[in-house]
């Protein structure tokens, strides 16, 4: 009932497109009787949670926060909302985004931008006198799951899931400064996720602690029929991090070009003020080499544009949500249809696509872009099997933009550059974490990201708990 209030009292925020009032209150009273005869189902049993509108709900609307999906319900329910709510989790909403997780700032949705609850602190404003207007100097969550970290960030869920693809879980994390996993590829089940990217897209955790997180990965995780990229992990052990964790045994790489043009002084600062700290408190700390990371915005944006064009030709008029009153021809009604259904970021990826994958282009760009991903995914090997266990990076580049900066025209490159530090790991399939570890000097929150070995992501989660 408090989420519930809390949701209500944070509207202005438009994290929510939906909120699942009916269903959370008698889910909640369910657990309720559990908790009240000491039977919970485990830990998450009762705890209120949100997740993004692009995982699949039986009976209830799922948008993708595109005009294309307005109506359409789902029959079915993604493989990890279902693994939550039998354990007793209660779905209090569903999370607004860029329209179909295409973006980096939860600007680009057909519902409107989502605003980061850190703008109406009044630390925000003692730091930012000029930024005296609420209602116009707010900044931006990062995105593209910004719904769910600010419904994390403003205690209206304790747990929401993001999708993340290119660092759509992680960079509003940071940015939230919530804690935010993006797990190995493979790790948690896509089913019910609507797809952006296959060969990149995972279920992302976003929740308050990195204990949390682990607690809700242990039961995300594992194989499902309904996905054949999941794969099987040994049997975790019964404590959801491990219990032998020594900061002095492990190594922690520094990726040198990782120091990127545009990464703001105060980020550089505190990136060096923690890999100091595990040095002080006896880790290893060496710098590292991943050359071919210069490369992987190019890489990524090809890649993503052909799995896109493919992934949007369902979207025809047929069978899901929108369909076009213009019915002349079975052509013209497809046309109509996407026109009007999808936004220009979303028609402009599709029409890349299709370029990139012309015949006479396929081997120019895609059979590229995928040699490219091999070597980088090579890098990240290479460095790992050197002895480094985990390499610490800056999420993004600064804290929040305000909305006003980000929507400049020029600002639009930007954001795909906000991806720099996060795509890598997308295109490579690791796991990789953001914990908030300080606040800027404009009062905003600032964190740094881990990335471990595929599959390692126990050890990871460890890593971060010792940094939080
Ligand atoms: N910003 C990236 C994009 O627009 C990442 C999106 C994501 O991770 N869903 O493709």
């Amino acid at each position: 009932r408090r989420c519930l209030q809390r949701i209500k009292k944070t509207r202005h925020l438009n994290a929510y497109i939906s909120v699942t009032e009916e269903l959370a209150m008698r889910q909640a009273q369910e657990a309720d009787h559990r908790l009240l005869r000491g039977k919970p189902l485990g830990p998450l049993d009762g705890i209120p949670f949100s997740i993004k509108d692009n995982f699949c709900t039986e009976n209830v609307e799922t948008t993708c926060a595109s005009h294309m999906l307005r109506g359409y319900v789902p029959p079915f329910t993604a493989t990890v909302v279902q693994k939550l709510v039998d354990q007793g989790a209660v779905l209090v909403g569903k999370t607004n985004l860029d329209e179909f997780a295409m973006g980096s700032g939860s600007t680009d949705g057909v519902f409107g931008p989502v605003r980061n609850p850190w703008s109406y602190t009044s630390l925000y404003r003692t730091h930012n006198p000029h930024a005296a207007d609420p209602d116009s100097d707010w900044v931006i969550t990062g995105g593209s799951s910004g719904g769910s970290a600010a419904a994390v960030a403003s205690l209206s869920s304790f747990l929401a899931l993001g999708s993340d693809t290119g660092g759509s879980t992680r960079n509003p994390g940071s940015l939230c400064g919530v804690v935010a996993l993006k797990p190995s590829y493979g790790l948690l089940s896509r089913h019910g996720l609507i797809p952006l990217v296959n060969s990149m897209d995972v279920p992302g955790i976003m929740s308050r602690s990195v204990h949390d997180t682990a607690i809700t990965l242990k039961v995300l995780q594992g194989v499902d029929e309904k996905d054949s990229t999941t794969v099987k992990v040994p049997d975790p052990p019964a404590a959801a991090l491990p219990q032998d964790f020594d900061v002095r045994d492990i190594c922690v790489g520094v990726p040198k070009e990782y120091h990127a043009p545009g990464l703001s002084a105060g980020t550089l600062r505190e990136w060096n003020r923690v890999a100091a700290m595990f040095e002080r408190a006896g880790a290893q700390v060496r710098e590292v080499s991943l050359p071919h990371t210069q490369y992987s915005i190019v890489c990524y944006h090809v890649l993503c544009c052909c799995e896109v064009a493919s992934n949007m030709a369902r979207f025809d008029g047929l069978q899901y949500g929108h369909r076009s009153a213009v019915e002349s021809s079975t052509e013209a009604l497809y046309a109509t249809t996407r026109h009007e259904g999808f936004n220009d970021v979303v028609r402009r990826r599709i029409l890349s696509g299709n370029y990139f994958l012309l015949k006479q282009n396929y081997e120019r760009y895609f059979v590229k872009a995928q040699q490219m991903r091999r070597l980088i995914a090579e890098d990240f090997r290479r460095v790992f099997s050197s002895g480094v266990d985990v390499l610490l990076t800056p999420t993004t580049l600064s804290d929040a933009q305000t909305y006003r900066d980000f929507i400049q025209e020029d600002n639009r490159t930007r954001s795909a550059q906000d991806d720099i530090f996060t795509q890598p790991v997308n295109l490579a399939g690791l796991p990789a974490i953001t914990v908030p570890t300080s606040l800027s000097s404009r009062g905003l929150p600032v964190g740094l990201q881990l990335i471990g070995q595929h599959l390692q992501d126990r050890k990871l989660l460890a890593v971060a708990h010792w940094m939080e």
